[in-house]
């Protein structure tokens, strides 16, 4: 125990528990902002220390990443067990999602095998009395060996100071002796082994833990601790090991929690419906719908608010400059290039922030846990891991963070195979377009055309997959293991906070890549050859443009004004609208992105629905922005890898595009 001496003594703590179960909350309450981050040996998950104190103790707190099992099988589980065992960690903090204890328990029972103190933290006592719960305070430490258990609430910041009190206490009376009651057969093995680790290991730590794990045949240990046990264990033990966990974990259930009302009844009768096999994914896709035609409908109305909005301030913005005397250039830049291009976008803030607090209440209500169960089937059937859901629902918010999400698949294989389905989820920034076009060339069923872009992503998405795992013939197949929450009210405070950030995010997008962008655009379109040109065509975006226009014919794309679009959308797909605001002139008092369409008719008036359309899909489907580019980089780790994704992106989205168009135009 710490390096004390005379004055303030200290203590290594970790927060040790499953996913989601508050201990990154409790990790913040405890420990206020000093907090040290790093990387956990070898491993790309972060690994964050705090410090904290309570009387004369100070305590170092270490949060870990959340598992189910001590086993050794994922990322997680090998940084946390790595942890847990660690000499300098004098004591354990297992934070229980009270409101599913039976589920947390499982990893409990290991970690008082480890025999290091370990404090029961049971959280999310607030969910506990409101779905009128009880759990008996007195019954449940004695059948977990008398260790402390503290009700706290992270969230409301309730126990914190008796769990510090329980920590440093325990802490003293040193180590853990919970033993679990094996059948006899087993005990006398691990009896057997014990003493065996204790005579070639002496120094050794948790001989019990590690002679249990013998009998489970874990390899990791059998690596780092070799003693030849093959007399003993002359077959893996370890399906009674769990199978004599789970039976003591009923055991206790079956003692210590009382329900004062009943209150699940509702969730199942929800679930029966929301997860069934056959009607969960054409609910998920019912509620996805529901999402946009919200997304379309309300949005639209406040649109039209910063439209005109955006119209008043170009108009002042252009009187003033003439009033000043300004260069027409300078009016030109200001007005069409940066009004036009940064405030387009910003006229989709209503859209945005409508999208993303709908996500927020399905994922705080807990329906995306029951989406992920419902697809989790359909994900192994293409060969994708379960746990593959996750980045891919959060590509719908934006690529950046659903591609570092797949960090939490095992192997590269199958973080590869994410990365490259996931930027084909519609992230937000696609949404403006979406928008943009749909209400332009489909006035009668805007929601409809730009729903099906979900649709269509996710079908490729899919069928990609699908593709992939036939060339590898391999199979990834973890499945997910999730136990369902069960539904509760979304919570103001985690909303607000998630749709803020998000909106943040957006804003800051406008007034950085987009601003800059909309400036090159201008630039681009307004210099030619012969310096300041008065028609765009003449301009070093046209000649740019009209070089890819051949390529881009087939479909229906050939304009070169749409070509410098794309190129734009690299840095940010939200830049292929400002650029149509900036390429078309959609600036000042021409009744907004209306004009257009008839600029566009203007130039070529056979460019209709079907073209557009086919430009959606191009949208959707090529390469993404620059910011996703330097993620997959960054999280593949390869050059090849990441540049081979673009290049078939771009193939996909002129396939797929010229595809539909050329089959389009025969029927329209
Ligand atoms: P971790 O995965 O274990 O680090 O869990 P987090 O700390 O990220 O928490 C998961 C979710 O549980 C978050 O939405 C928290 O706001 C919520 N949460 C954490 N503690 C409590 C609590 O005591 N009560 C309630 N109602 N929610 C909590
Ligand atoms: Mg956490």
């Amino acid at each position: 125990m710490g390096q004390g001496g005379g004055e303030k003594r200290h203590i290594n703590v970790a927060c040790i528990g499953n996913p989601n179960c508050g201990k990154t909350t409790l990790f913040n309450a405890l420990t206020g902002s000093r907090l040290k981050v790093a990387n956990w040996p070898g491993v790309t998950v972060e690994r964050v220390e705090g410090e904290t104190s309570y009387e004369d103790t100070s305590i170092t707190l270490v949060d870990t990443p959340g598992i189910y099992s001590l086993t050794c099988y994922t990322i997680e589980e090998k940084v946390t067990r790595q942890c847990a065992m660690d000499d300098e960690i004098d004591a354990i903090i297992n934070v229980v999602d009270a409101s599913s204890l039976e589920r947390n328990l499982y990893l409990t029972l290991q970690l008082l095998e480890l025999g290091k103190p370990v404090v029961l933290a049971l959280n999310m006592m607030d969910v506990v009395e409101e779905r009128g719960m009880e759990i008996d305070m007195h019954r449940l430490p004695e059948l977990l060996g008398g260790i402390p258990v503290v009700p706290v609430s992270a969230a409301r910041r309730t126990g914190l100071d008796i769990l510090l009190h329980g920590v440093i206490h325990h802490c003293e009376e040193g180590m853990e002796e919970y033993i679990l009651d094996y059948p006899q057969e087993i005990e006398e093995k691990i009896t057997e082994l014990t003493a065996m680790m204790q005579v070639h290991y002496p120094s050794h730590s948790s001989a019990r833990w590690h002679a249990i794990k013998l009998l489970e045949d874990d390899e990791e240990v059998k690596q780092e601790h070799p003693i030849s046990v093959a007399h003993v264990v002359d077959r893996s033990y370890e399906k009674e090991i769990i199978q004599c966990k789970y039976a003591h974990i009923e055991k206790v259930m079956g003692e210590i929690l009382f329900y004062k009302k009943k209150k699940a009844a509702s969730t199942d009768r929800i679930d029966s419906l929301l997860t069934h096999p056959l009607w969960g994914i054409p609910m998920f896709l019912l509620v996805m719908c529901l999402v946009f035609f919200l997304t379309f409908t309300v949005g639209d109305a406040l649109k039209g608010v910063f439209e005109s909005g955006l119209d008043m301030v170009s108009d002042a913005a252009a009187g003033l400059l003439e009033g000043m005397g300004a260069a027409g250039w300078l009016n030109s830049l200001i007005v069409e290039g940066i009004i036009a291009g940064v405030g387009g976008i910003l006229t989709f803030i209503p859209n945005i922030f409508i999208l993303f607090l709908a996500l927020a209440l399905l994922e705080d209500s807990g329906y995306m846990a029951r989406v992920a169960y419902v697809m989790d089937s359909v994900m192994g059937k293409v060969g994708l891991s379960g746990k593959a859901f996750l980045p891919m629902i959060l590509g719908f918010g934006c690529t950046v963070p659903a591609i570092m999400a797949s960090r939490a698949l095992e192997t590269q294989r199958d973080r590869r195979k994410t990365m490259l389905v996931t930027p084909f989820m519609s992230c937000s920034a696609r949404l403006p377009i979406y928008v943009l076009f749909s209400q332009i060339f489909f006035p009668e069923s805007s929601a409809l055309v730009a729903f099906s872009m979900y649709v269509v992503g996710m079908v490729i998405a899919i069928l990609v997959a699908l593709g992939v795992n036939r060339l590898e013939k391999g199979s990834a197949n973890d499945s997910l293991l999730i136990e369902l929450p069960e539904y509760k009210r979304p919570n103001a405070r985690t909303i607000r906070i998630y749709v803020w950030n998000k909106l943040k995010d957006y804003l800051s997008k406008a007034g950085t890549t987009i601003f800059l962008a909309s400036i090159a655009i201008w630039f681009v379109l307004n210099f030619g050859i012969t310096g300041l040109v008065e028609d765009p065509a003449e301009s070093f975006g046209a000649m740019l443009g009209r070089f890819l226009v051949p390529v881009l014919a087939p479909a229906g794309l050939g304009m070169w004004q749409i070509a410098v679009a794309l190129l734009s959308g690299i840095s940010a797909k939200e830049v292929v609208v400002s650029s149509f605001a900036v390429l078309f002139g959609a600036a000042g008092s021409e009744a907004g992105m209306g004009a257009v369409v008839e600029k566009i008719h203007l130039l070529n008036p056979s460019f209709g629905p079907l073209n557009a359309y086919c430009l959606m899909l191009f949208c959707l489907l090529y390469v993404p922005c620059v910011a996703t580019v330097a993620t997959v980089k960054k999280e593949s780790g390869s050059w090849k890898f990441t540049l081979g994704m673009m290049a078939f992106q771009l193939f996909l989205a002129w396939l797929v595009s010229t595809v539909v168009f050329q089959v389009g135009s025969l029927f329209l």
